[in-house]
């Protein structure tokens, strides 16, 4: 018998606009979709080892890249681990919710952070972390960490500027990056821009399922692990990098998110690394198009630092954009990201990361914009027709 249920059922793909976990490609789940192998026989380890020589290219370094089976967070607390010692000082940007979840635990470990503060409306204050490490006469200043991506803000930070400020005073500190929400969705480069420690996940740019970390060790941070007085066992890097060269898995590894990461690496490399870049400039700029024809504001106060991994937009004053997220679940099983701590009702993000294409952010945006309609949130219409013209002309 057919009835009429209370509850309308959502047919249809959702769409995913977090910026993480993002859209996990068909390819990936059917690779992932395979039974377990000797995690310590010849087959798995051959896998695992085309595994880290291709996480080198996506890290662009030659140095080491590890894997944790843990959250972003496992790898925040292993690089603090390693390269420092409880009582130690760091410096840590201020750019948004990340970042003070990374100095709260910094601090948790017993590290005392120095907090370059920001209006999590901008990227890292270079000049602020420049003049605070000139005033460490004495170089007590053992790190310097940024996240290049805010997920939390959308804003980007010029991951490259703040080393050259680092060498314009000279300063010996480490440098830390959190290159989470930018890894495989934005350029990053670990060796050119001498990054001592970098920080990715799998469930962005990687297009994976969360639950992966890995860590690109470059020998600065190495040679500190050897001498840090930090209490870690799991997180011990002497154990995922024995000889100091040569990733392992000391435990037994996840091993469908590895079958996922094979096909991962293989669908980066087939599309570029670059090109994939010029993807997500594209669909963000597309998105930037849609909201400045609804006439609203990105979270970003400076366009050129706004991020291509996913927009942050103020909601106008007076509506809820808690309530205008909740409705576009509801109606339309499109999920967009909210605000975190203190921008939470202020803004909601749109994540455009991982494996995506025009029509998929088109039928986002125009979703958008249909939900802007129907809720009743003032907006110029036509931004949907921004993006589209934009989209036609590139
Ligand atoms: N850093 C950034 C920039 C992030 O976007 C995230 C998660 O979204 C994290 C760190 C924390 O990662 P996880 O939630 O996997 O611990």
């Amino acid at each position: 018998m057919i009835e009429n249920n209370a509850q309308p059922v959502l047919r249809g793909r959702q769409f995913l606009h977090t910026p993480g976990p993002t859209i996990i490609p068909d390819r990936i789940l059917r690779a992932m979709d395979r039974p377990a192998l000797d995690h310590r026989g010849p087959e798995f380890l051959a896998i695992a080892r085309h595994c880290f020589a291709g996480l080198k290219r996506i890290f662009r370094t030659e140095h080491p890249v590890t894997m944790f089976p843990a959250a972003g967070h496992g790898a925040w607390e292993a690089a603090l681990a390693n390269v420092l010692s409880p009582g130690d000082r760091m410096v840590i940007a201020e750019t948004g919710a990340f970042s003070t979840w990374w100095k709260d635990m910094a601090e948790a470990l017993g590290i005392e952070v120095d907090s370059i503060a920001g209006d999590w409306r901008h990227g890292a204050d270079i000049a602020a972390i420049e003049a605070h490490l000139a005033e460490d006469r004495t170089r007590a200043i053992k790190a310097v960490a940024v996240v290049h991506n805010e997920t939390s803000t959308g804003i980007l930070s010029d991951a490259a500027g703040v080393r050259a400020a680092i060498d314009r005073v000279g300063h010996p500190a480490l440098y830390l990056v959190d290159t989470i929400s930018s890894l495989a969705s934005m350029d990053f480069r670990m060796d050119e821009w001498s990054v001592d420690v970098a920080i990715g996940g799998s469930q962005k740019g990687l297009m994976l399922p969360p639950g992966m970390s890995f860590t690109a060790i470059g020998p600065k941070a190495l040679a500190a692990s050897k001498t840090s007085r930090m209490p870690r066992n799991y997180f011990d890097w002497a154990a995922v990098l024995p000889d100091g060269k040569t990733p392992t898995l000391p435990w037994t590894p996840p091993e469908p998110l590895i079958f996922g990461l094979v096909e991962a690496l293989a669908m980066l490399e087939e599309e570029g690394l670059d090109a994939c870049f010029r993807r997500h400039a594209r669909l963000a700029e597309a998105t930037r198009r849609a909201v400045g024809g609804w006439g609203f504001a990105l979270n970003a106060l400076e366009v050129s630092q706004a991020s291509n991994s996913v927009t942050a937009i103020r909601m106008p004053d007076g509506h809820d954009a808690e309530a205008f997220r909740a409705a576009c679940l509801a109606r339309y099983n499109l999920v967009l990201a909210g605000g975190i701590a203190k921008l939470q009702g202020t803004i909601f993000r749109i994540g455009h990361l991982g494996d995506l294409n025009e029509a998929m952010i088109l039928g986002t945006l125009a979703t958008i914009e249909t939900a802007l309609a129907a809720t009743g949130v003032p907006h110029q219409s036509g931004g949907i027709n921004a993006a589209i013209a934009y989209l036609a002309e590139d």
